[in-house]
């Protein structure tokens, strides 16, 4: 049956990658469908209960400021809220929050359900409609052809899903949910370069069964970091403690006991896992001469007795898992609730997507999430939105959108897939980024809320609390320049307090400022300077714009001296063929791979300087 309505977009899934897709495409207007399995899981973390930390929480800032849903959920459904990094650099400082698994698929569903231009259907797709190399549609599970402009696939691990517990597996796409079987032969048959990867949890424990009494407590800051530029303290739910457990000896024989019925060691598992998120018998077998590791014990929720321990994700036979558990202090006595496992599933080369993330092979078929070889919520919830109002604008005949390397992280993720592509589940750090000291948490609203104002992501109370800040940070920062502290009518008292010494000339605000030992707070109890500003994020602009001011501006050199090549289109026929002095090697890279600019030809790994400086001099001659 053909479904009577055609849509814009259609996407597929509805994890962190679908449920940004589907809302940001509804946001700019387009009649958006959003398909998938089981409408009670939308939003549902498959791991971890938390979201946020360094790299990732600068991505969820970034898609707090384009309008986006998780950090708004997060500070809906978040039960401990941190600033990690909070006493280094302002570039690498970051927030992370456990959140109430429950609370935080609550508000993602209810932000969807109330998304205007937006329909969710449940149920599995299992192909798409193509007309020749173009995509038309999808179809369902019982044969419903939903009809749209374009399709965006954020099919998570479901696609080939094989769930592994010790030798044991089975077809799954998460625990208790199925696998895309189907769909992925079908996306197989259309030759599209797919791999395998896997990834692993740890199991679940009845907290109950912990003697948190004698573990050391670890509880959230105060006051409690806000995650979402839309956010406020008043939303976040009661606040919990996490607990610290330590393996040991013991635990580790127990564990190497296992390895002859491990399926990463046995060869039963053939995709490649996530390098810095290893399972414990991986930890346990390369760093041999370790004999503790720590492990957080999480709260998954206000409502559940369940506990998350992070740090122990396994696909070890039960026994095993049970066992190692129970050797730890204090858990002892331990009742896991859920086994650990491993998932292996297909992903994607993203090197085969455009920097849109529209498939190069198939038009109006736009990729997302961990089926790109990613890993985490916050990466597929950056690539879902990036990739949903790409599938926005192209359903409307309208140029892609893709911010640079220098202007934000989801510039780096998506610069860094489609020009490198994976070879182990990518997850974001801060040195990923070159230009980091510009890309911020901090200012995510100010690098991005103008563009999300412009592709119709951003409301209107966002954009005016935005255009708010912004002035008054001009304002305030035009202030620090052009107030000036003359010696003679600062208190001999006030400048020891807040300067540790008197001046010998005057000074400016912000010359004062620039000194290690002042803080804006600080220098604002001086009678000449106060009170200041009231908003915390508007002085926090001040004090890291003026204390940083000359690194800043170094690394605005480097983006504006990179930037006269970065942009230079290359042609999608370009014949590589054609340069000489290009080795074959290079020239069969660019031609397989096609990238749009030079910026990005450069980030192809084996394209050397050389090899650009050839390219350039060929384009300028033949111009
Ligand atoms: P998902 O959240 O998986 O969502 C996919 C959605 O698509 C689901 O709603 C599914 O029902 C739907 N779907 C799939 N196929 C179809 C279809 N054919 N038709 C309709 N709907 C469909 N991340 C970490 O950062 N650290 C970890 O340690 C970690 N461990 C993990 C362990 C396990 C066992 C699993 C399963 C995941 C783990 N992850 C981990 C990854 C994390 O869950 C993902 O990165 C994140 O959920 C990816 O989001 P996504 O939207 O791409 O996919």
């Amino acid at each position: 049956m053909r479904y009577p309505v055609r849509y814009d977009v259609i996407v597929v899934g509805g994890g962190h990658a679908g449920t940004e897709a589907a809302l940001a495409s509804a946001r700019m207007g387009r009649k958006t469908l959003l398909l998938t399995h089981n409408i009670e899981t939308l939003g549902q973390m498959s791991c971890n209960p938390s979201i946020g930390g360094i790299g990732k929480g600068h991505l969820v800032k970034e898609v707090d400021a384009l309008g986006g849903a998780m950090a708004l959920a997060t500070d809906m459904g978040g039960i401990q809220f941190k600033t990690l990094n909070a006493s280094k650099g302002p570039a690498v400082r970051a927030t992370r929050a456990q959140a109430d698994r429950i609370l935080y698929k609550a508000a993602i569903r209810g932000m969807l359900e109330n998304q205007e231009n937006l329909d969710i259907f449940q149920q599995a797709v299992d192909d798409l409609l193509l007309d020749g190399d173009k995509v038309i549609g999808a179809v369902t599970q019982v044969g419903i052809e939903f009809m749209a402009a374009s399709v965006v696939l954020t099919a998570g691990t479901f696609l080939g899903g094989k769930i592994h517990v010790g030798l044991e597996n089975h077809v799954g796409g998460r625990a208790g949910d199925p696998a895309s079987v189907t769909l992925s032969h079908r996306l197989r048959e259309l030759n599209l370069p797919v791999g395998r990867l896997k990834t692993g949890t740890p199991p679940r424990i009845d907290g109950r069964t912990i003697n948190l009494s004698i573990l050391p407590i670890q509880p959230g800051d105060t006051p409690e970091p806000v995650f979402s530029v839309r956010g406020s303290r008043a939303m976040h739910p009661r606040q919990m403690p996490c607990w610290i457990a330590q393996t040991n000896a013991r635990t580790h024989d127990i564990i190497r006991s296992g390895f002859d019925r491990s399926p990463m060691f046995t060869g039963k598992i053939e995709g490649v896992g996530p390098r810095y998120c290893p399972s414990i018998e991986d930890k346990i077998n390369r760093f041999a001469d370790k004999d503790s590791h720590q492990i957080f014990l999480e709260p998954e929720g206000l409502t559940t007795h369940e506990f998350y321990p992070n740090g122990i994700s396994t696909s070890l036979p039960f026994d095993i898992q049970l066992a190692a558990v129970q050797s730890m202090v204090g858990l002892e006595n331990a009742r896991i609730i859920r086994p650990g496992y491993a998932i292996e599933y297909d992903y994607f080369d993203p090197r085969a997507l455009k920097n849109s993330f529209e498939s190069k092979a198939i038009a109006g078929l736009f990729f997302a999430g961990q089926v790109n070889g990613t890993t985490g919520y916050e990466e597929a919830a950056a690539q879902g939105l990036f990739a949903g109002l790409n599938a926005a604008l192209y359903a409307r005949d309208e140029a892609p959108w893709c911010p640079g390397r220098d202007e934000a992280y989801l510039g780096v993720l998506v610069d860094d897939l489609v020009t490198k592509g994976v070879t182990e589940p990518y997850r974001m750090f801060t040195s990923r980024a070159e230009f980091r000291l510009q890309l911020r948490e901090d200012n995510a609203d100010l690098r991005l809320t103008e563009h999300g104002r412009r592709l119709g992501l951003v409301g209107d109370a966002q954009w005016q609390a935005f255009e708010i800040k912004r002035e008054a940070i001009a304002t305030e920062l035009e202030r620090m320049k052009s107030t000036w502290v003359n010696p003679r009518i600062l208190a001999a008292a006030d400048a020891e307090r807040v300067l540790g010494k008197a001046i010998e000339r005057e000074y400016t605000l912000a010359e004062l400022l620039r000194r290690p030992e002042v803080t804006y707070d600080s220098l604002m109890t001086l009678a000449v300077a106060g009170p200041g500003v009231s908003d915390a994020t508007v002085a926090e602009q001040i004090e890291i714009n003026v204390k940083y001011q000359g690194y800043i501006e170094r690394q605005q050199f480097e983006v504006a001296k990179r930037d006269t090549l970065e942009d230079v289109a290359l042609p999608d026929d370009f014949d590589y063929s054609v340069i000489s002095g290009l080795s074959k090697e290079i020239q069969q890279k660019l031609s397989t791979q096609r990238p749009q600019t030079l910026g990005l030809a450069s980030r192809i790994s084996g394209v050397t300087p050389a090899a650009l400086a050839l390219l350039v001099v060929y384009l300028k001659k033949n111009q």
